[in-house]
């Protein structure tokens, strides 16, 4: 696995916005600003089924399911939810002890100098 924390290619901060775009016909997507300078850092486009909304709950991927016309049955749609909320808690989980592990990973430029 690679991990990445994102930077501002301009200025070198480590601290950024997510800025959720929805529009009809399009795919959602996500602009990232730097907090700093302000600057476009980067776009993603979020996959279908792609979004996952820790803590905002079933009926929240429902609503991201239906924005893109997916019909399934109640049940595969609780089992599809349930599977989607336990990966993303597990590989958060990963990420966040890879970081702890790896003192070059830590977000250090950020902070003021002791
Ligand atoms: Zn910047």
């Amino acid at each position: 696995m690679e991990l990445h924390i994102q930077t501002c290619q301009f200025c070198g901060a480590k601290s950024v916005r997510n800025l959720l775009v929805r529009k009809d016909g399009e795919e959602d997507k996500v602009y990232v600003q730097c907090t700093r300078c302000k600057s476009l850092v980067a776009r993603y486009i979020i996959a279908h089924r792609g979004y996952y909304h820790h803590g905002k709950g079933f009926e929240s991927y429902l609503r991201g399911l239906n924005r893109g016309g997916e019909v399934m049955s109640p049940k595969d749609l609780r089992e599809a939810f349930e599977k989607v909320e336990e990966y993303c808690v597990k590989e958060f989980e990963n990420i966040t002890g890879q970081l702890e592990e790896e003192p070059e990973m830590r977000d250090t430029r950020d902070k003021p100098p002791q």
